[in-house]
């Protein structure tokens, strides 16, 4: 079998972790499988890299700089020594010129007191940088022949939409060429999260990006499977940090997991199911720490039960917008006004209802984007195409996932009564047109006990796939 197996931040969080990573891997190579691999940052790492970036043009000085270059320094080499100790001076010479170059970019943003997006994506890849070459050296030390890649010299080539790039379609071909090519000889580790424009210029493809680096490589390798290894059994009825009796599920379908992902479940990231899906890729959720578990299968037409609901998340980074005015009712165009003016300012916009009597349009945007959005709307106050623009940031999004929706009638009523009957104030409603999805917004701290609710109410926590 050929195999793109992808391991997250958890599951390569130091030496011992590596060493279970090779375990799985090695497993796999002596059984005679193709691999290719896809590792993140070590945990916590991009989360420093980007916190010290941004704030680097407002700061005083750069006092914060080698404390962080030290920390990385000192907790990649001491993976290295414990993971690939014949390894230490070949690949500790490669990290220290990447704290090298990273020391330098560090300094020029905060001599130029600018981030731009392009910088801003090169410090942040360095998680990745910093950590691949030590799986690397870690397949090397069992015998298991292992070149490393980033994501450009993989043949991910993006579109120029730095921090959230999309694979473009040439991808297939280029990774097929330079990564397909050599499984027959080894196990080469990729650089998760990251690709290049045309120009050669460094993107990358959004928090979690490794889960879609590791989607479009599994594609052009043609890939058999796609296993994603992370922290938890699989792909949940809800966040088990939220649900403590969550429940693992046996098979998903790519469109459920897509609509979860989008509203806010961290297990994928929102795109890396296209690639998949595109060829009918099955993709497999594993634990690292638990690798006889059989984890959750991603495929085309997940399992479905009588009780319709798969699963559900919800997503407290968001804020509502409402746009009211009478002017509004019967006057063709304002729809198209409003979200060209927010697609002109890079808004994502999330959820849309509208009510009938057309006087009231409500928008759920990533909180992110609030302020532009708002920016983006003030002409329709002004030159009077409606009464009042206002937004709320004291808001989360739920949604409630799950194919079995579509045609089943009454779905809509029970999540309601039971939403209504615990006290939870539902302030807008969607439903996707793909029917595995009906989303709703309620305040921010309603958010848990919402799905609290619903998870109780659709019995998810019992087994019986
Ligand atoms: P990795 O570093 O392996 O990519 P992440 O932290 O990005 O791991 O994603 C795994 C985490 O996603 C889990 O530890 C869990 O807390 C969270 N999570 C949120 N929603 C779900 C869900 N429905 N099923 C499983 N895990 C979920
Ligand atoms: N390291 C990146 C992040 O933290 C990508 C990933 O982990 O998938 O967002
Ligand atoms: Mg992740």
């Amino acid at each position: 079998m050929r195999f793109l197996m992808k391991f997250g931040g958890t599951s390569v969080a130091d030496a011992q972790c590596i060493g279970r990573v090779v375990d799985i891997l090695e497993k796999h190579h002596k059984a005679g499988d193709e691999l290719a691999v896809v590792v993140s940052a070590q945990r916590g790492v991009t989360d420093q890299l980007i916190a010290l970036a941004e704030k680097l043009p407002a700061a005083k000085n750069c006092s914060e700089v080698s404390p962080l270059i030290a920390h990385l320094r000192e907790r990649h080499m001491t993976t290295l020594a414990g993971a690939a100790p014949d390894y230490t001076t070949e690949v500790g010479a490669v990290i220290e010129k990447r704290l090298a170059s990273l020391q330098h970019i560090l300094f020029a943003v905060h001599n130029l007191r600018e981030l731009t997006p392009r910088s801003k994506d090169y410090i942040i890849s360095f998680g990745e940088r910093l950590l691949a070459p030590v799986v690397g050296a870690a397949l090397r030390q069992r015998g298991i022949p292992s070149t490393v890649f980033d994501g450009c010299e993989a043949g991910i080539l993006t579109t120029p939409q730095h921090g959230e790039a999309t694979a473009l379609p040439e991808s297939d071909g280029r990774i097929k060429r330079k990564i397909g090519s050599l499984l027959s000889k080894e196990v080469p580790v990729i650089m998760g999260f990251m690709g290049c424009t045309e120009n050669g210029i460094l993107t990358t493809l959004g928090r979690s990006g490794s889960d879609y680096s590791a989607s479009i490589v599994g594609a052009g390798i043609d890939a058999d499977e796609i296993w994603i290894w992370t922290d938890v059994d699989g792909i949940m009825t809800s966040d088990p940090r939220v649900i403590n009796d969550a429940r693992v599920l046996k098979s998903i379908s790519y469109i459920e997991v897509m609509e979860l992902s989008y509203f806010g479940a961290k297990v994928m990231h929102p795109r890396s199911i296209d690639p998949a899906m595109r060829k009918n890729i099955l993709v497999r959720v594993k634990n690292t720490f638990n690798p006889a578990h059989p984890g959750t299968m991603i495929v085309r037409n997940g399992y479905r039960d009588s009780r319709v609901v798969k699963a559900l998340t919800y997503i407290d980074k968001v804020a509502s917008i409402n746009i009211n005015g009478a002017q509004m009712i019967g006057r063709p165009g304002v729809a198209k006004a409003i979200f060209s003016a927010l697609a002109d300012h890079e808004v994502n916009v999330m959820m849309i209802s509208q009510g009938s009597s057309e006087a009231n349009i409500s928008l759920i945007v990533d909180e992110s984007h609030l302020d532009a959005a708002v920016d983006a709307l003030a002409f329709l106050v002004r030159d009077g195409i409606v009464r009042e623009v206002t937004h709320n940031r004291d808001v989360c999004a739920v949604a409630v996932v799950g194919a079995g929706m579509a045609g089943a009638a009454g779905t809509g009523g029970r999540i309601f009564t039971a939403l209504g009957k615990a006290g939870v104030n539902v302030m807008m409603i969607s439903q996707g047109s793909s029917e595995a999805n009906i989303s709703f917004v309620v305040r921010q701290q309603d958010g848990p006990r919402a799905v609290r609710v619903l998870h109780d109410e659709f019995r998810l926590s019992e087994e019986c796939e």
